[in-house]
C-alpha cells in the first residue's frame, strides 16, 4: 500500500505491542490475512497477531452458573442479542481461593471481539440463566508498586524501598509467600487499618489515588468504546460539566428522566431512581 504509515506503537505490560495506524483503510489493509503474515515475519519468527479485544466488567455473576463452561457464554449470547462468538475470554476477577465462605456472587471480566458487541452488554446487559448482569468498563486503576505497595507511581521492578511489603497483611516479604487467607484479618500497608489488604479498593488511601488519576486522565468519563456511532461519542465528565454539575443520565435511551423537587429522575436498566445533585456515580 503507498503510504503506509504508523503513527504509533505502544508497549503493553503483557509484551504486547499496539501499532497505531495512520487512519482506518489501512488498519483494514494491514489486517488483511496475506499482508498480516507478512508484516509479522518481518517483525520476527515468534510475532503473531491478535486481534484488540474490548474488556468489560459484568458484576455479580453467580458463582453456581458454570461460567468455566464456554457452552453457557454462546447462551448468554443468544440471550442478550449479541452476534454468536463475540465472548472471547472470561475470568474472575478475584481468584477463587481468596473468596469469603458466604461470597454467593463475583465480577469477572469478560472480553469481547468487537467494540459493537461491548456497547451492546453496556446498554443492555448480559442476560445469564434469567438474570440481566450489568456489564461496564473496567476503571483505569491508580497504579501500585507490587513490592511496597506505594501509589507513588513507580512499579516492583524500579522500587526503592527498604523492604517488601505483603498485599494482604503487610508483613515484610512478598505476596505470594502470605499464608493468610481470611481477608477479615488482613491488614494494609497503605492505610495501616486491619481488615483489609493494600489490594483492596474499598481501601481509603486507594480511593484518594483514585480520584486523583480520574482527575487527571482525559479518557476517564467515556462510557462506550468509541465506534462510529456517535453515540458512543459521550463523555459523562464534560456533559456534567455543562450541565452544572448535574450527572448526564438523560442521554440516547435514558433520555426519560425528570428533574423534580428532590433530585434527578431517571430511568435505567428498567428501574426508575432518585439522584440527588452532583451525587458521585462511578464509571
Ligand atoms: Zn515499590
Ligand atoms: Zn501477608
Ligand atoms: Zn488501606
Amino acid at each position: 500500500m503507498e503510504g503506509a504509515t504508523f503513527v504509533g506503537a505502544k508497549k503493553l505490560a503483557n509484551g504486547g505491542v499496539v501499532f497505531d495506524c495512520v487512519d482506518e483503510k489501512m488498519a483494514d489493509w494491514v489486517k488483511a490475512r496475506n499482508v498480516m503474515i507478512q508484516f509479522t515475519s518481518a517483525l520476527g519468527g515468534t510475532c503473531t497477531y491478535r486481534p484488540r479485544r474490548q474488556e468489560l466488567v459484568v458484576e455479580m455473576v453467580p458463582f453456581d452458573a458454570h461460567v468455566e463452561d464456554a457452552g453457557t457464554w454462546r447462551m448468554v449470547e443468544r440471550e442478550s442479542g449479541q452476534v454468536p462468538g463475540c465472548i472471547e475470554e472470561t475470568h474472575w476477577i478475584k481468584p477463587p481461593q481468596f473468596r469469603s465462605p458466604t461470597q454467593k456472587v463475583g465480577h469477572m471480566k469478560v472480553s469481547f471481539a468487537t467494540a459493537e458487541g461491548a456497547n451492546h452488554a453496556i446498554d443492555n446487559g448480559l442476560w445469564l440463566g434469567g438474570v440481566c448482569l450489568k456489564a461496564r468498563k473496567p476503571e483505569d486503576e491508580a497504579r501500585r508498586c507490587a513490592r511496597c505497595q506505594s501509589y507513588d507511581g513507580h512499579l516492583a521492578r524500579d522500587c526503592k524501598a527498604a523492604a517488601n511489603a505483603c498485599a494482604r497483611c503487610a508483613g515484610e516479604y512478598r505476596t505470594a509467600d502470605c499464608m493468610m487467607v481470611d481477608s477479615s484479618t488482613f491488614s494494609c500497608a497503605n492505610c495501616k487499618v486491619t481488615g483489609h489488604g493494600a489490594a483492596d479498593r474499598s481501601c481509603p488511601v486507594f480511593q484518594k489515588e483514585q480520584t486523583k488519576k480520574k482527575a487527571r486522565d482525559p479518557t476517564a468519563g467515556y462510557r462506550y468504546f468509541p465506534t462510529a456511532d456517535p453515540r458512543t461519542w459521550a463523555n459523562r465528565r464534560l456533559e456534567e460539566q455543562a450541565w452544572g454539575g448535574w450527572p448526564a443520565v438523560l442521554r440516547g435511551k435514558e433520555a426519560e428522566g425528570s428533574v423534580t423537587e428532590g433530585g434527578l429522575r431517571f430511568r435505567r436498566s428498567e428501574q426508575w431512581g432518585l439522584r440527588a445533585p452532583c451525587d458521585q456515580e462511578t464509571v
